[in-house]
């Protein structure tokens, strides 16, 4: 039997499988977990101290427009403190601390601030970062000449002089009011009211324009209030002061700090000044910066560090990923555990049931395994299976033998134990005939006993074989010689034949002892009258000997059992008329151990025929 196991099934193979799976899907659920939760948590982190870092600056940049210094700002700074977890310092332009965050010792600044707060000339990419709606200002910049609000980098929160007081901001709420409402009466436009820094209501009718029309006319909201007329006058005056210093011609001013040039006046150069570019815009930007000036902080530096003096940025994962890596943690955890588990069990679950087959077996009862599949276990079962039958096989056999035995051995030995026991009774005459008849009896013992010994020195494998060339021819002589007067005492005819000259290399003592027996045995089951052959030829590379009678033969049903020990088609006959039931399965022993076989063919009423073949 082929003991290799192949590749796919083998249970090696199958456990290394399961490991390395194990291994690839724990690395690549770590790999893509990492990697992914660190993205994430750094673009998220990144970005959130981004956004914090603008709204810093832009919640910093409004107290800068609106306030003239920046004592004050401790609250708000430590507010920004709080929500963002950074230190928040803000210095002069020579780094000359004006408000810090956090107290104690004073922070080493780093070498570059984060960024410097100026709401005249502000970072518009980082206000914007910040989500702040500062570019969206409050002025209806459809005009095109200019565009003011952001583009000069001035904080839309700056408006100084331009601050309504409260009363003229209400007059101006209730006509915003009542210009929405009409607009919506006459035209169905919904406008909503939003207000400017100043505190001007301005309407959003998104994209409609229906100012002109006289359904809703022009009222105070369209008009500069008195503080707006006054800080435009002491603007317009900033500008035109600037442009006649440039040897420009002079505009005029809205109220929104675009302007239009006075009809008639002639650009003395650049004609063609964009709304963004040349000398206009500038003189415009310039004065307004020096008319806000007094009404803003001084511009400062703003620090943002890590709180304990540490500038560089630690990303903390967020509790959310912290969630996330534990949970695809236990989800392959879980199935490791359960690959292996199933594995295992698997694996162990035939072990076990071999292990309780052992201990059934151990305690003499029958024992077998159910074999499933074709890799090492199930082949293990199926040769456990194998050898507990050959077991059970061998341990009936050999209590049958014990029990043939002793039967065998019985009843020679109780005749002479009687006969004997007659003698010393004097109840028999212990005459030669009475001893020959004992002598008979101890002789058949001493068969039956050298035929066991035979079969168990064959059954050990330890038969001492002496061979040497045998002429068939003679040794089929030699038999028939010696059973000749048995043969003729039975009125039995014993032929001999050999096909030409035929020889042999094997034991001639047990090559006579095996065909002597299969005569005997022909010539003890043929009537008188009847013949008994030997005939001898070759068969391909064999030599085969048939002894043949024209005896009573053997039904096909006990054919196969002729060969059992102790077995015999009679069992009441004589052991007188019979052998000990051991000749045959001692013959067949012989002939294999010659590296033959012995068989054997019967028609019943016609005669038997057995069979020696053994290779020449
Ligand atoms: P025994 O010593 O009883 O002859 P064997 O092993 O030689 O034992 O033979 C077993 C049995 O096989 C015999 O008892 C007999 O019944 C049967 N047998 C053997 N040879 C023949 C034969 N030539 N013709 C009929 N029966 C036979």
């Amino acid at each position: 039997m082929r003991t290799d196991v192949p590749l796919h099934r083998s249970l090696l193979v199958r456990v290394l499988a399961v490991s390395v799976l194990v291994s690839v899907c724990s690395i690549a659920a770590t790999a893509w977990l990492t990697a992914r939760s660190t993205t994430v948590a750094i673009r998220q982190e990144q970005g959130q101290a981004l956004t914090d870092d603008a709204r810093t600056y832009d919640t910093l940049l409004g107290y800068a427009a609106a306030h003239p210094g920046w004592d004050g700002a401790g609250k708000i700074v430590q507010q920004l403190a709080r929500e963002t977890g950074r230190r928040v310092t803000i210095t002069t332009e020579q780094r000359v601390p004006l408000v810090d965050s956090d107290t104690g010792p004073p922070a080493t600044l780093p070498a570059r601030p984060t960024a410097s707060i100026d709401p005249l000339h502000m970072d518009t990419a980082l206000a914007a970062a910040s989500g702040s709606s500062l570019t969206t200002g409050y002025s209806d910049a459809s005009q095109g000449e200019a565009m003011a609000a952001v583009t000069d980098h001035i904080d839309p929160r700056a408006v100084g002089p331009f601050l309504l007081p409260r009363k003229e901001r209400d007059a101006l709420r209730v006509a915003a009011e009542r210009r929405a409402a009409c607009l919506r009466d006459a035209f169905g436009t919904v406008a909503t009211i939003a207000y400017s820094p100043s505190g001007r209501p301005v309407l959003d009718t998104r994209g409609a324009r229906p100012y002109s029309d006289t359904r809703c006319p022009s009222t105070v909201l369209d008009r500069p209030t008195a503080t707006e007329a006054k800080a435009l006058a002491a603007l317009q005056k900033l500008v035109d002061s600037c442009l006649e210093r440039r040897h420009e011609s002079n505009v005029r001013l809205n109220l929104d700090f675009s302007w239009t040039r006075v009809p008639g006046a002639v650009p003395a150069q650049a004609a063609d000044d964009g709304p963004r570019g040349g000398v206009v815009p500038e003189c415009v930007a310039g004065s307004r910066r020096e008319q806000l000036t007094p009404y803003v902080a001084p511009p400062a530096l703003l620090f943002l560090s890590s709180r304990g003096g540490d500038t560089s940025t630690v990303f903390d994962l967020s509790p959310e990923n912290q969630a996330r890596i534990a949970g695809v943690a236990a989800l392959v955890l879980l199935i490791t555990v359960t690959a292996s588990v199933m594995a295992g069990t698997r694996l162990s679950r035939p072990l076990r049931a071999l292990t309780d087959a052992v201990r059934q077996m151990e305690e003499g009862r029958a024992a077998r395994v159910e074999v499933k599949g074709k890799d090492e276990i199930g082949r293990l079962a199926a040769a456990f299976n194998a050898m507990a039958e050959r077991r059970e096989r061998l341990e009936e056999l050999r209590k049958a033998m014990v029990g043939d035995v002793a039967h065998e051995l019985r009843t020679p030995l109780s005749n002479i134990r009687g006969w004997l026991e007659a003698a010393q009774d004097g109840l028999a005459d212990p005459d030669p005939e009475l001893v020959a008849s004992l002598l008979e009896e101890a002789l058949l013992l001493q068969r039956v006993i050298d035929d066991l010994q035979d079969l168990a020195v064959a059954d050990a494998g330890e038969l001492r074989m002496h061979t040497e060339p045998v002429d068939v021819a003679d040794l089929l002589t030699q038999v028939a010689t010696a059973h000749r007067g048995g043969a003729e005492a039975a009125g039995v005819t014993l032929l001999t034949k050999a096909d030409g000259r035929l020889h042999l290399v094997a034991d001639p003592v047990r090559l006579r002892q095996m065909v002597g027996n299969l005569v005997s045995n022909a010539v003890r089951h043929t009537p008188p009258g009847g013949t008994v052959s030997l005939l001898a030829r070759h068969d391909g590379g064999d030599v085969v000997i048939d002894v043949a009678d024209t005896g009573s033969g053997i039904a096909p049903g006990d054919l196969p059992l002729v060969f059992e020990r102790f077995w015999r088609v009679e069992k009441s006959r004589s052991r007188r008329s019979g052998g000990s039931g051991l000749g045959l399965p001692i013959a067949r022993k012989l002939a294999e151990a010659h590296g033959g076989s012995l068989s054997a063919t019967s028609v019943v009423g016609e005669g038997s025929t057995f069979t020696l073949r053994l290779p020449a």
